[in-house]
């Protein structure tokens, strides 16, 4: 593999690298689709990472296709599926870990506290294994895609990382893996998530400044749904994910909300403009 990239680079090809966990759906398929049409050659990865699932969590049961993963690649026009075992990302004892302090340990990180530890170590390797290229990442998981960018910047890796739209069912959904998880009455509340979110962005362009009233609300609205269980609400500078001191100035800010749906722990992010 590292031949082919090697044989594309020396020709002067760009690399797209497109890290994904599979089970794929239109989410993962948009940023191999963003990956053809700005680069020569598109690396997608499928690895299911047991670093960044703690105890508990759901390693095994993560939802695996991949006869069907394959076929989807091939029809993005991936030119390369990388989907190693195991065995050939990790030894028996890993010794050397990422860890992104500070933007990891806010809203994911305070319910996953060794979540983005075991993405920046997987992501640094795909790094190492790919090479200089552009990495595509989705905002559907908003502070992960800060933390890759913050690792990059801060270990300097010859890499640029582009964030791109998250993708909808066309009730607002947020398309994941993890849907396949739930039941119908799950499936049908869980589009509360970007209603709770759009309602708060819109109390923001009615008046509203107060950062805490805007995620009460939102948050209120996803309590009043009886098959969600809000884990928390977060209004942060979209760069380094901390909160306003204060009001809420004119600029761009993110909203973040992660609830529960039975099993299944879904996670939704709209930007936030405020006006001048
Ligand atoms: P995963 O397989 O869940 O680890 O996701 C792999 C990549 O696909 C990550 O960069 C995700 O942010 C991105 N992704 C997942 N769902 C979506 C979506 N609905 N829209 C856009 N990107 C997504």
């Amino acid at each position: 593999m590292r031949w082919a990239l090697d044989e594309v680079r020396r020709e002067g090809a760009t690399v797209g690298l497109v890290p994904t966990m599979g089970y794929l759906h239109e989410g993962h398929l948009s940023l191999m689709a963003a990956a053809r049409a700005d680069t020569d050659f598109v690396m997608a990865t499928i690895f299911v990472n047991p670093l960044q699932f703690a105890p508990g969590e759901d390693l095994a049961s993560y939802p695996r296709d991949p006869d069907g993963d394959r076929a989807k690649a091939e029809a993005a026009d991936v030119d390369l599926l990388f989907s190693p075992e195991h065995d050939e990302m990790y030894s028996d004892q890993v010794l050397t870990t990422v860890s992104v302090g500070g933007i990891s340990q806010s809203m994911e990180g305070a319910t996953r506290p060794t979540h983005f530890a075991g993405v920046a170590t997987v992501v640094a390797k795909l790094f190492a294994i790919a090479g200089p290229c552009r990495a595509y990442f989705g905002e559907k998981d908003f502070q992960q895609l800060a933390v890759i960018r913050k690792m990059v910047a801060d270990l300097s890796f010859p890499v640029e990382v582009i964030g791109c739209p998250i993708v909808r069912e066309p009730d607002g959904l947020a398309l994941s893996s993890r849907n396949a998880y739930l039941t119908p009455d799950q499936r049908e509340a869980a589009p509360v998530l970007e209603r709770a979110l759009k309602a708060g962005a819109a109390s923001v362009r009615a008046g509203e400044r107060d950062p805490s009233a805007v995620c009460t609300l939102i948050g209120e609205i996803i309590a009043a749904e009886p098959e969600a269980e809000l884990d928390y609400v977060a209004l942060v500078d979209p760069a380094t994910l901390e909160p306003p001191a204060g009001i809420l100035e004119p600029g761009t800010y993110r909203l973040l909300t992660a609830a529960r749906f039975g099993i299944p722990r879904l996670l939704d992010n709209i930007a936030l403009e405020v006006p001048g």
